[in-house]
């Protein structure tokens, strides 16, 4: 049992290729935190299904994990929670895998890392907010609204709003 690549998420499913179509194991993943190829997922937790099928092993599960990025409107850190779906089948023998899908390993390993990266990479969102709150900075002198009043005077108008509020004044004159 070596390994070449330190992927922490492969498991040896070369048992399961054995056994009987439709033959199915549910397993538990519970990790703290874990690096999975460029991304850190702090944790990865779920279950998922494994099933034998006359193609490979099809994969069925919900995991969860928390992201950390940057929030588009106070620019501090932003926890996000993320489901990954799993609902993948991994071909057997490799070979068999058209292109752009998942196989098993010839060793009968399946390294699940690529597939958690993809979908979190899909769940992540583009415009990441810290909560739904989130004030944001003051547009005129910066500073964090969650943490303090700067005093400036609202704008009444949604800055994204002022080119149609300046078409909207110049119909009314
Ligand atoms: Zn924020
Ligand atoms: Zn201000």
């Amino acid at each position: 049992m070596s390994s070449k690549r330190p992927s922490r998420l492969r498991f040896n499913f070369g048992f399961f290729l054995e056994a009987t179509l439709g033959t199915s194991r549910t397993i538990e993943l519970n990790y703290p935190t874990i690096q999975v190829e460029d991304l850190t997922l702090s944790p990865l937790a779920g279950t998922f299904t494994a099933t034998r099928t006359s193609e490979g092993v099809y994969l069925s599960g919900t995991l969860s994990s928390t992201i950390i990025g940057e929030c588009v409107r106070c620019l501090e850190k932003a926890t996000i929670p993320i489901n990954l779906k799993l609902d993948d089948l991994f071909y057997y023998p490799p070979h068999t895998a058209p292109e752009g899908e998942y196989a098993l390993g010839d060793d009968g390993f399946i390294d699940l890392a690529p597939l958690v990266r993809e979908l979190t990479v899909l769940e992540t969102p583009i415009q990441p907010i810290c909560r739904p709150d989130c004030q944001g900075l003051c547009l005129e002198c910066g500073q964090n609204l969650n943490e303090a009043d700067c005093g400036c005077e609202p704008d009444p108008i949604d800055p994204r709003m002022s080119a149609l509020q300046k078409l909207l004044d110049s119909s009314n004159n």
